[in-house]
């Protein structure tokens, strides 16, 4: 069995892990509708890049996932333009670092909304016509954070849980009808959503980036090393094979260790 001609909406590859998946789906011969944010200019260069590189079709929206009808909005506007919606990852995340007792509402709602909600409203908007073609495969970039706490992240933490827990039914519902749903828990990836982190760290300790990035490091993962986009690409690219055809409901860890302590 081969990709070559499937259909994928991958949500946040405009950057990072996305756009590792993103790019690893592309080298199979998968079509793309590209989400996320960013300068208009650069996201063009990625779409056109990807197309030419790979000779797929690539679509972009910016659609904000935070809003439930923008997310059934760009499933549907995938199925139209593309022909088809036949891998979803759900993979677009924001993070916000504080104490419970200081954690502004508004982050807690937006974090909800983005990495909890927007993989519901995805899932449900995709889930028919993946039935119906009996051949899907839903993958939910979830995180160490889905399945162990740490301090100060409340609401990302309580979201990747969600996700775990949202997988693990939809795997359940979807087990005999060709679709497949699982979540991916990576640990420290090198993207802007964790450089922002290190930044904010060096500031509040006097240091400087590089000592804070040893110390996020050592603090979680017995591997003293990132994971890299590509991997978590490669990740999906299998779980979408015939190989992984009854993998479903699962946690799958890609974390140098982190979650085996
Ligand atoms: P990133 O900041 O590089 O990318 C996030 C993407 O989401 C960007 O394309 C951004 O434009 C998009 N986005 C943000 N808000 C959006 C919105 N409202 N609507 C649509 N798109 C939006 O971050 P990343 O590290 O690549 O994170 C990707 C996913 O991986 C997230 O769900 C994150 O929680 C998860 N994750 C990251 C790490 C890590 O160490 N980087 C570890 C575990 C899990």
């Amino acid at each position: 069995m081969t990709l070559r001609d499937k259909v994928a909406l991958v949500t946040g590859s405009t950057s990072g892990i996305g756009l590792g998946v993103a790019r690893a789906l592309a080298t199979e011969g998968v079509h793309l509708m590209l989400n996320g944010f960013g300068d208009a200019d650069e996201i063009e260069k990625i779409r056109g890049g990807l197309a030419s590189e790979f000779s797929v079709t690539v679509r972009y929206d910016g659609a904000d996932l935070m809003r439930p009808e923008q997310v059934k909005a760009i499933v549907k506007k995938t199925q139209v333009e593309l022909g088809s919606l036949d891998i979803l990852v759900n993979n677009a995340g924001i993070q916000f670092v504080a104490p419970i007792e200081e954690f502004p509402e508004a982050k807690w709602d937006a974090i909800l909304a983005l990495n909890l909600s927007a993989v519901f409203h995805g899932m449900k908007a995709a889930i028919p016509q993946m039935k119906a073609k009996r051949w899907g495969r839903i993958i939910n970039i979830a995180s160490a954070h889905g399945l162990v706490a740490s301090p100060n992240k409340v609401a990302y933490v309580a979201a990747k849980h969600g996700v775990v827990g949202a997988t693990k039914v939809a795997g359940i519902e979807l087990a005999n009808d060709g679709v497949t749903v699982n979540a991916i828990c990576p640990g420290w990836v090198l993207t802007p959503l964790v450089e922002q982190q290190l930044e904010e760290r060096a500031s509040q300790s006097g240091t400087d980036v590089a000592t804070e990035t040893k110390g996020l490091l050592e603090e979680k993962q017995p591997m003293l090393k990132f994971t890299s986009p590509e991997s978590i690409g490669a990740m999906v690219v299998f779980l979408c094979s015939d190989a992984a055809q009854t993998i479903t409901g699962a946690a799958l860890s890609i974390d140098g260790g982190w979650v085996a302590q």
